[in-house]
């Protein structure tokens, strides 16, 4: 196992900044010998959700991180909570199948409904604002029309408009009404909170051993014995063990967020088969405005963002997304950045989520690759992990197995 260089981040997003993150974390601290059942590595969406059903199952657990629980991809991502994955879903069936694309779609929306309602029992801002996919060029449009008419003969709630229901230039949109938006640090955090699970910052996990009947879990911070451990380090997993590498490969993704402007866009959006992605995020106690922000352009930088995990922002990614941003809502070109940040992703071959236990080291199992799609299906993916860990359930479709472990 190699050690973990996530002492340090470049980038703060706006939603880590809203709730105060990062919060310093004392390096006098005394070296820990601890003991539990569960020991969750990451403390993401993926570990607090892990812990969340360790707190359902009266499972004793708790949760290492190497920096603190939020500053990982999913304190920096576009907070949206959608239906199905970012290709069409005329192309997820071309890749997977009709049944397991249904599946998919079908999980997310699962997802999606308890993560907005876990948000509103822990007083986390959402919104269920909808989502549009708005094609900007025509095999998008023939792909959003195909998938709709998919789409409906398998029950799903979209509509489609053959031209811009925006009037932006777009050519096309699929819209999907019950779709919704999160603050994702904050959802984050609330979810640990409400597992209550002791986490331990600054730990960076360096190597996991047997011991006895057990598992020793080694971190910067001291050892930690557990009789199981469930790994969430999603693009980071390839630096914690080799088993990871070329099954999840990390992946750049980078963020711009405006002072607040007039709100012009009341929706979730989704452009260019997922590549772009944006949204007015309302501004507390100012109606009738809103910061906004918008993701994406790594198909125009694919070399340049692959591989990183170190969350600097490149002023060429950056001007591509101002560049869309320019094209398509000229009125908040000249709106000034107030925040720029980048995270990082894990990519799997197939695009599918690896859920399995270590073939090296029994008893400890992992819930990775999130493919930029961790909001709206993570939840529900980790559930099925955890129940393979407690109960030996099969994962589905997320089965590491598939790629040949
Ligand atoms: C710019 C961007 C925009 C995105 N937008 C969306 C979106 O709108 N909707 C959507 O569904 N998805 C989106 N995503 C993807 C989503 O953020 C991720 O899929 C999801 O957050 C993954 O969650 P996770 O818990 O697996 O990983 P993370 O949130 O990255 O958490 C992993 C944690 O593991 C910790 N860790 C790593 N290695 C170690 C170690 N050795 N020891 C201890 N701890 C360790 C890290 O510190 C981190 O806290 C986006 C991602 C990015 C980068």
């Amino acid at each position: 196992m190699a050690s973990s260089p996530l002492s340090h981040f470049a980038t703060t997003s706006f939603w880590q900044q809203s709730i105060g993150l990062p919060v310093p974390v004392s390096d006098a601290a005394e070296p820990l010998a601890l003991e539990t059942d569960l020991c969750i590595v990451g403390g993401g969406v993926i570990g607090s959700s892990i812990a969340w059903f360790a707190k359902q199952a009266g499972i004793d657990a708790l949760l290492l991180d190497a920096r603190q629980p939020a500053l990982g991809a999913t304190g920096r991502n576009a907070g949206m909570a959608l239906c199905g994955i970012a290709e069409s879903y005329a192309s997820a069936i071309q890749q997977y199948g009709r049944q397991t694309a249904r599946e998919l779609w079908q999980l997310t929306i699962y997802n999606r409904e308890m993560m907005l309602g876990l948000a509103a029992d822990l007083g986390v801002p959402h919104q269920r604002c909808g989502s549009w996919l708005l094609a900007d060029c025509p095999e998008e449009a023939d792909a959003l029309a195909k998938s709709m008419r998919l789409l409906q003969e398998d029950g799903f709630d979209h509509h489609f408009t053959p031209t811009d229901p925006f009037g932006r230039g777009f050519l096309a949109g699929l819209h999907r009404p019950t779709d919704g938006v999160i603050q994702p640090a904050h959802f984050n955090r609330a979810l640990i909170e409400a597992a209550g699970v002791p986490v331990i910052s600054g730990a960076a996990v360096k190597k996991i051993a047997t011991e006895g009947a057990g598992l020793r879990v080694i971190s910067s911070r001291g050892t930690v014995a557990a009789r199981r451990v469930m790994l969430a380090t999603n693009g980071y997993s390839a630096l914690l063990h080799p088993f990871f590498q070329g099954k999840v490969h990390p992946q750049r993704g980078q963020i711009q967020v405006s002072e607040p402007a007039p709100l012009v866009f009341p929706t979730a959006g989704y452009s260019h088969f997922g590549y772009y992605y944006f949204r007015q995020v309302a501004e507390a106690n100012q109606p009738g405005l809103g910061r906004w922000l918008i993701g994406g352009a790594r198909h125009l930088n694919f070399a340049a963002e692959a591989g990183h995990t170190d969350e600097n922002v490149t002023a060429k990614v950056q001007a591509d997304i101002a560049a869309y941003t320019a094209q398509y809502f000229p009125e908040l070109a000249d709106v000034p950045i107030s925040h720029r940040w980048a995270g990082t992703m894990g990519f799997t071959d197939d695009g599918l989520p690896l859920v399995g236990e270590l073939p090296d080291l029994p008893s400890v199992f992992y819930c990775v690759g999130f493919n930029g799609h961790g909001m709206g299906l993570g939840i529900k993916v980790a559930e099925r992990a955890f129940g393979l860990m407690a109960e030996g359930s099969h994962p589905g479709i997320f089965d590491a197995n598939r790629i040949g472990t």
